[in-house]
């Protein structure tokens, strides 16, 4: 079996019941949830809106393939309605992101682990500094912790009071 850190975002439509039923969905698909991060709620990263997202970590162990967990990831996403209108930033019904798949690094055309961009955002090192502070970046040979204290985003990071 093996372990695979995903991110959960959305900062429109309702959030709470997205959360919910992706997390009900990989669950189905992908294998056991055995942690949650509490929600977050964050600035918008790289493009100016007054929907702030929610951000969650969620752990499960699975024993598929992280190309397969991929596929899963991407079909919750369109069976939550998210819609692709443009490259780079923008709002989202719902984003599902590979963070780690246990300490394999991983660059293929579609598939890049650890995902590349988690040491530059307070929005994926603050939930994740929740459920694994003491996890080892593979490239980066630094805990969550030493990564989330070391990041320069200066985006708000705020944790809300729900689950
Ligand atoms: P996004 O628009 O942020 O959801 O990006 C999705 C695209 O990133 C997809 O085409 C994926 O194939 C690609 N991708 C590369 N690495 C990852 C990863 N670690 N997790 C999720 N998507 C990834």
């Amino acid at each position: 079996m093996s372990k695979v850190y995903l991110l959960l975002g959305a900062n429109i439509g309702n959030k709470n019941d997205t959360f919910r039923r992706a997390a009900f969905i990989i669950e189905s698909a992908v294998g056991q949830i055995i942690m949650r991060s509490s929600i977050y709620e964050t600035e918008p990263w790289g493009f100016q809106s007054d929907d702030f997202f929610w951000n969650q970590v969620l752990v499960l162990r699975t024993s598929l393939p992280a190309l397969d967990i991929l596929q899963h990831i991407q079909k919750t996403e369109r069976a939550l309605g998210r819609i692709r209108k443009q490259s780079g930033y923008e709002s989202r019904s719902i984003d599902i992101d590979i963070l780690f798949y246990d300490d394999q690094i991983i660059d293929q055309p579609d598939l890049t682990v650890p995902h590349p961009r988690i040491q530059e955002r307070n929005f994926v090192l603050a939930p994740l500094n929740e459920v694994a502070p003491g996890l080892v970046h593979p490239i980066l040979k630094k805990t969550i912790g030493e990564l989330y204290r070391e990041c320069p985003d200066k985006l708000n990071v705020r944790k809300l009071d729900i689950n």
